[in-house]
């Protein structure tokens, strides 16, 4: 038994925390407000093209297997983003991301961090789904990581949550195990500005509820970097 067995985590519950207070305030001057709506017709335009350009997309084999195009979804002002390996089953038939029982465990990571889904930004590596769930191949990844290079840069988001062996080894430059790297932060060579958090994805979690503890701790991390202590 590790040292996080039979120890409740927030990831257990359904509740989560959602009491945290959101910082837009009526004390912001007019001039900043201008220039927010501004960016936000843009990039909110900007993530809208993007997408347009990857539901058309057949610059890899996946194309030809796919039902839809996943491209992700959330907050384009999110200061957190997540990244996951690629859509599955479900997230082929609906078309977003992180739905299925690996979507809802992520949902709950999300809300005991005092945010909600919505708040966020959510992504995967591959946009297409691989045929029954394989990893995604070297060449399907480097063919699809310009979409999430963009949509990094037009979020721009404080911190990212990198999920899993797959997207930690697409995004860091190093090809060491997830065991090894989670909880470490990290920093992408094309986004060095954003804080990196590699840790485990939540199908592993559901495969490994012992390992929730870690992932908890490594959450908590990316918490305090956003201001966001645990009361
Ligand atoms: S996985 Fe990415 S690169 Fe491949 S067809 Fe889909 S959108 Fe294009």
């Amino acid at each position: 038994m590790n040292e996080h067995e039979g120890r409740k985590t927030p990831l257990d519950g359904r509740e989560g925390l959602s009491s945290y207070l959101r910082y837009l305030g009526d004390s912001l001057p007019d001039f900043y407000l201008i220039q927010h709506r501004a960016d936000t017709v843009d990039r909110e335009t900007a993530l809208t093209e993007l997408r347009e350009e990857a539901r058309a997309c057949q610059r890899c084999s996946l194309f030809s297997t796919r039902t839809q195009v996943v491209f992700g979804e959330g907050n384009p002002w999110a200061s957190l983003m997540f990244v996951g390996e690629g859509p599955g089953a479900d997230e082929d038939a609906t078309g977003r991301p992180f739905v299925g029982r690996a979507g809802e465990l992520l949902t709950r990571m999300i809300t005991a961090m005092g945010y909600e889904r919505p708040d966020v930004y959510i992504a995967n590596i591959v946009k297409c789904r691989p045929p029954g769930n394989r990893v995604p191949e070297e060449i399907e990844r480097r063919s699809c990581l310009p979409f999430l290079h963009r949509q990094i840069s037009l979020v721009a988001p404080k911190a990212i949550v990198l999920l899993g062996q797959t997207a930690a080894v697409s995004l860091l430059a190093h090809t060491t195990g997830i065991k090894k790297i989670r909880g470490k932060e990290s920093r992408m060579k094309e986004h060095p500005e954003i804080r990196v958090m590699p840790t485990y994805h939540p199908a592993y979690l559901l495969r490994n509820p012992s390992a929730k503890g870690e992932v908890w701790e490594d959450l908590k991390q990316v918490m305090s970097w956003l201001g966001r202590n645990r009361p």
